[in-house]
């Protein structure tokens, strides 16, 4: 059902944003400030006095946008999430709020400040392509970032938003934003395989994880202080887009945001019915059923997932033949992922073939 293509593409993400914050700091200049030896004292009274962020895309959550990764609590080589999930990659410094594809990205999400504060520095004019591989990532190095703004909120807060589309950012340094200013689209510039915003929170120059906030540590098994102004939910686990298509699907088109048909010829080769989801598991039992308009269940299939991946794609689908033509009418899809005895994602999706 996953090809190994599709298993590369989806391995493909660790790659992604990676060495973002270095290149930045190379990039911007930026130097540590008022580091003290006691450091963790003043951490341990900063959560309490930190400023409450924002989420920085305007969208609705868990319907139009949803967390892809999170921050990097591991202090090696391997990666964990506050969650003590694997939604993220070694050194990843950031929250990514991704929306479904670039179609999307096209209409203009914005991205919008987290907190208020006075602009640092920004960059724009880098082209909004999602990396695919080694070349593509060579290709952005030093801008890894992308477009972005840097916004200082005062008392050694900083925040960061990265992969701003081209053209967009509407802010320039020196200029006072508040929290919810607009400073650009989402988009895909610099290292990002998929259309989000990446925003990065710091404060006295280290990384903060804003699930857990300043004094927490590293690991995941950590205190939750959130800094965020409302509590953000943690899914690792979930939907990107389901549809149908004409054709066997692959990970670029569905991020491109192709096959969101309502509609399918009935002289088409094929009907596919496709999941593109995020953060599924070992041992994720995955149920596809697609069913003929005359009631009859044309494919259906139950496998146990073998390895984790990031972003998942699977599908089940009909050949249009001479013998057993796709008939006209309206075709079912149906899905569930369970984790255990629990359904994580479940579609259900319909298309009018005529
Ligand atoms: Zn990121």
């Amino acid at each position: 059902m996953t090809s190994q293509k599709y298993k590369y593409l989806a391995a493909f993400l660790i790659a992604l944003c990676l060495a973002v914050v270095p290149s930045w700091i190379a990039w911007g200049g930026w130097l540590p400030q008022n580091r003290t030896a006691d450091n963790t004292a003043i951490l341990a009274q900063t959560a309490a006095n930190s400023p409450r962020f924002g989420l920085p895309i305007d969208c609705s959550l868990g319907e139009e946008c949803f967390v892809m990764l999170y921050p990097d609590r591991d202090p090696g080589p391997e990666a964990v999430d506050f969650g003590c999930g694997r939604q993220t990659y070694d050194t990843h410094k950031g929250t990514d709020f991704a929306i479904r594809s670039d179609r999307h990205m096209a209409t203009g999400v914005k991205v919008q400040a987290s907190a208020s504060g006075r602009v640092l520095r920004i960059r724009d004019g880098v082209a909004d392509r999602r990396v695919r591989d080694e070349a593509d990532i060579k290709a952005v190095n030093g801008i890894e970032c992308g477009n972005a703004v840097v916004i200082d909120h005062g008392d050694g807060w900083e925040s960061q938003y990265c992969h701003l589309r081209n053209g967009s950012v509407t802010v320039k340094p020196g200029d006072e934003v508040q929290k919810g200013t607009v400073l650009g689209m989402v988009g895909a510039s610099g290292l990002a395989s998929f259309p989000h915003v990446h925003l990065s929170i710091r404060y006295q120059g280290e990384v903060v994880d804003p699930f857990v906030g300043p004094n927490a540590g590293p690991g995941c098994n950590v205190p939750r202080n959130s800094i965020w102004e409302k509590p953000l939910d943690y899914l690792p686990t979930g939907l990107i887009r389901a549809g149908f298509a004409p054709e066997l699907p692959n990970m670029e088109r569905l991020w491109q945001g192709s096959f969101s048909e309502k509609t399918l010829s009935k002289d088409v080769p094929l009907t596919i019915f496709w999941v593109q989801a995020y953060g599924t598991l070992q041992g994720d039992k995955v149920h596809f059923k697609l069913t003929a308009p005359n009631g009859e269940v044309m494919a259906e299939n139950e496998q146990i997932l073998e390895k984790p991946n990031r972003t998942w794609m699977g599908y089940v689908g009909k050949r249009n033949t001479q013998e057993r033509p796709i008939i006209p009418g309206k075709w079912q899809g149906e899905y569930q992922l369970m984790r255990g005895d629990r359904v994580l994602i479940e579609v259900d999706r319909s298309v009018e073939v005529r």
